[in-house]
């Protein structure tokens, strides 16, 4: 599934599309699912339950060939979460088949450090964990980096050993402090609450990717909501709130880092907050 936007083709290759429970937001009442029949079946299943993917979106901006978010991996020790553990999907070949094989990525962003941003950062070659993408420079939010390299918590601090510090070792990691330009059109803009080093991906003012700003089209009618892993709750309501107002008005494009569906939409402006509107790529 791929889309144009001023000159720029994005394509999206999915690892995996699992459900999380209605408390994955921690306001939310299933009565607040429910007067959003729209979102079944493509963003909640029949059980009421929000769908979240799990994919790669790949720009091709010029020569340039960058991979936003590795997903989760295969082969890592995850014990607290199954979906995740010890997985043997088939995510190179369907990138690879998609036009992608791992030495023709130039550039790796992860919006962020968690668990399923970061998996195919590396792959396991004779019991190590080796960048899976070699010709890469991986960018990542330097306070992310900071941040989870100090953190114990059981989930990514395991991750950051396994698919960060073995990029960071290889010498592939440039640490992005700052709003920064990648080429003419592509830009990361720094989006924390989510993580501190939290960044989007910005194609001009007329598509974005949101990476975890956004996690479900439903926070477009909440955005109040807290997400399951906001490092910083409130920080994260007003970066989603700028997000969500900065593309309604631009009528921007949104492809949504764990959107379901076709993950694309725009966001209009209703009269107490937003609505997400879905699109199918042209
Ligand atoms: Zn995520």
């Amino acid at each position: 599934m791929s889309w144009n936007v001023d000159g720029v083709r994005i394509t999206r290759v999915v690892e995996h599309v699992m459900p999380f429970t209605i408390d994955f937001f921690a306001e939310a009442a299933p009565a607040d699912v429910a007067a959003e029949p729209w979102l079944v079946p493509d963003f909640v299943d029949s059980h009421g339950r929000y769908l979240m993917s799990f994919h790669t979106f790949v720009i091709e901006a010029g020569d340039r060939r960058i991979v936003v978010d590795t997903c989760t991996g295969n082969s890592k020790d995850r014990p607290l979460i199954p979906e995740f553990d010890h997985q043997h999907r088939p995510f190179l070949e369907d990138l690879a088949a998609a036009g992608f094989a791992p030495d023709t990525v130039d550039t790796v962003v992860c919006t962020h450090l968690h668990v399923d941003h970061v998996g195919w950062n590396t792959h396991l070659v004779h019991g190590k964990w080796v960048p899976t993408f070699p010709r890469a420079s991986y960018l990542f939010g330097a306070a992310d980096i900071d941040y989870w390299a100090r953190s114990e918590d059981p989930l990514h601090a395991i991750a950051f050993a396994d698919s960060v510090q073995p990029v960071i070792d290889a010498g592939l990691v440039e640490p992005v402090a700052s709003d920064t330009r990648l080429t003419a059109e592509v830009h990361l803009r720094t989006t924390p609450g989510h993580t501190p080093g939290h960044l989007s991906v910005w194609i001009g003012d007329h598509c974005v990717i949101t990476g975890d700003a956004l996690h479900h089209p439903i926070q477009c009618r909440h955005p109040d909501w807290t997400a399951r892993g906001d490092v910083d709750p409130d920080a994260a309501r007003a970066t989603r709130k700028d997000l969500l107002s900065a593309a309604a008005a631009a009528n921007a494009l949104v492809l949504g880092t764990h959107f379901a569906g076709t993950s694309a939409g725009r966001v209009l402006r209703t009269g107490d907050g937003y609505r997400f509107a879905p699109e199918t790529p042209y």
